[in-house]
């Protein structure tokens, strides 16, 4: 599959993430047996992952509350910037509740360490960490999140709410992607 500039290769397919995230759900609902989950979903590669557990959460019976932390880590490169900015929106403190971290890759660790802290710096009762991709690299941050998806190899992956520099998070799937030469 092609793009003007990219090629795609498809990893993981629409059907694939449908069951997984299903499945995940599930996991975590035998877990989080409180009455009220606050999710904390780090912006904006998560969004579509949150969209569809959320409602999986509704499907299986779970209230919840639904929060944001916005970062940026990568800004129209492929390499992790190391230093991720964190904007937090405003926001009611966690303090007290049953949280569940919600991101959308797990790379170097840095995010998710640093969206960690914030939170557990607010007390929560309960504090766990989800990621859609882990992907298979040795971490710059000693983090293992409570709950993933899928494991990938050490690829840049876009699609499921990823982006390169804005594009392609509309992909209902995961692709990694490589810019085509076009130098003759
Ligand atoms: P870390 O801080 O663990 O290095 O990187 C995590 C963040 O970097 C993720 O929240 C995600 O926004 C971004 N990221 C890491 N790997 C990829 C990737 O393969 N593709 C895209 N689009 N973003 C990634
Ligand atoms: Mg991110």
């Amino acid at each position: 599959m092609t793009n003007d500039h990219f090629s795609m290769n498809i990893l993981i397919s629409e059907d694939n993430i449908r069951e997984r995230v299903k499945e995940l759900v599930e996991e975590i609902i035998s877990d989080f047996v409180y009455n009220e989950t606050t999710i904390v979903a780090a912006l904006k590669g998560s969004f579509v992952f949150l969209a569809d557990i959320i409602r999986e959460f509704h499907r299986k019976g779970s209230e919840l509350i639904v929060e944001f932390i916005d970062v940026s880590s990568y800004s129209g490169t492929t390499v992790s910037q190391g230093n991720p900015l964190i904007r937090e929106f405003k926001r009611p403190s966690v303090c007290g509740r049953n949280v569940l971290l919600v991101d959308d890759i797990l790379d170097t660790g840095h995010t998710l360490s640093k969206c960690k802290t914030i939170l557990e710096n607010e007390h929560p009762m309960v504090l766990k960490t989800c990621v859609f991709l882990v992907k298979d690299v040795k971490r710059l941050v000693d983090i293992t999140p409570d709950y993933f998806g899928f494991t990938i190899e050490d690829k840049f992956v876009v699609g499921y709410g990823l982006d390169y520099d804005g594009k392609f998070r509309e992909l209902p799937y995961i692709a990694e992607i490589e810019e085509i030469s076009t130098s003759i």
